[in-house]
């Protein structure tokens, strides 16, 4: 039957008792995603239709080789030292903080569900069907200044509520960033459309904007991934170890500008978004190592050009190599450019 089918069609399905495996949407370092069906069985994904299943295989995680590594985020990642004895603690981690900040905010992945079997971890996740805007990016060259804010804006919430939750991302780039793609009529004239944000059409809180330039029809964006992700033990709460007054200050300034770690991540994003390429490049590692630590990046000519001054000073505040002078990120959502009106209305011909 069916099921036989999609068994032989993926080795993932074969332990997999609850879900149907339709097909492989994503790949990460260490994972195949897969849009699936969840059965009656399946009582945490009740109600939802299709879902989004991250399945880990164990023998994968044991490999240490791994030549064909392509992402250069991806080689500066702590999962490149995943050993044998950390597999299972580091999957039971990205669950356990998964589940914790999922409930109660829509710009982060929905966690479903979580299976282990004697060769997976299997991940059940909400399904965003339009992917990643990473390939948003590569299909539009660069998204226009609205889009690039409409998908910043519902980012900065997403971090908003990690942040609240002491909670820090770590992974935050536009493979991560994951979305809904919504439906855009193009007008007689084939002129752009515009959809204010007080539209009851729209489920957002935000205006939805679709330019005719640089893309458009991204919906609601949420972040995903928390493979990385950290709980920080601020010192005014709880210390992970030893008496407060005795924490030693450069202990102190690490919890207090751990998140500001996400914070420079908002900003690659948001330079990539608008331009199209990274703020940080370099074939070499440690030239490019070398370049990001000492922030050298440039709003590079011609492609910078059009951009507003407002977008760059947004991008500067993120990209500051001090972290105490970096945008916290409530600085972030009350900057002017990402406060500012989605978009002017198509002009009449
Ligand atoms: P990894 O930790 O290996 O990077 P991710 O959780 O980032 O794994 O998933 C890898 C890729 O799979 C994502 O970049 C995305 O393309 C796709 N993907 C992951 N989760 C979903 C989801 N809920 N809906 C749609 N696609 C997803
Ligand atoms: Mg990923």
């Amino acid at each position: 039957g069916v099921g036989a089918a999609a068994a032989a069609l993926f080795r993932e399905q074969a332990e997999l008792r609850d879900y149907k495996l339709v097909e492989k949407i994503g790949e990460g370092a260490f994972s195949k995603v897969f849009r699936a069906t969840p059965l009656d069985s399946a009582f945490p994904a009740r109600g939802y239709k299709q879902v989004a299943v991250k399945v880990i295989r164990k023998e994968t995680l044991q490999t240490q080789d791994r030549e064909s590594e392509t992402s250069v985020a991806a080689s500066f990642s702590s999962k490149n030292s995943k050993n044998k004895s950390s597999t299972r603690e580091q999957v039971l981690k990205e669950v356990a903080l998964h589940k914790k900040v999922s409930p109660g905010c829509r710009y982060i992945v929905q966690f479903l569900d979580f299976i282990e079997t004697p060769s997976c971890y299997y991940i059940v996740q909400e399904l965003l069907n339009g992917g990643e805007i990473f390939n948003e990016i590569v299909r539009f060259t660069y998204l226009s200044e609205d889009l690039s804010r409409h998908v910043a804006r519902q980012l900065g919430k997403a971090v908003r509520h990690l942040h609240r939750m002491g909670v820090v991302h770590r992974d935050i780039k536009p493979e991560n960033l994951l979305f809904n793609p919504i439906d855009i009529a193009p007008s007689p004239q084939g002129q752009q459309h515009f959809r204010k944000s007080d539209d009851p059409n729209t489920k957002l809180d935000e205006g939805v904007f679709t330019p005719g330039v640089g893309g458009g029809g991204i919906g609601e964006v949420k972040l995903a991934d928390f493979g990385l992700s950290k709980q920080i033990y601020q010192t005014s709460t709880k210390t992970p170890c030893g008496t407060v007054g005795y924490t030693a200050p450069e202990v102190v300034k690490d919890e207090r500008y751990s998140m500001k770690v996400d914070m420079w991540g908002v900003g690659c994003v948001l330079y990539t978004m608008l331009c199209g390429f990274p703020p940080f490049y370099d074939d070499k590692i440690d030239v490019l190592t070398e370049k990001i630590s000492r922030g050298a990046y440039t709003f590079l000519q011609p492609w910078w050009d059009e951009i507003s001054p407002g977008a760059k000073h947004c991008v500067g505040k993120l990209l500051e190599v001090d972290p105490v002078h970096r945008y916290d990120i409530d600085e972030f959502l009350a900057d002017p450019w990402l406060n500012s009106y989605d978009c002017q209305p198509a002009p009449q011909p």
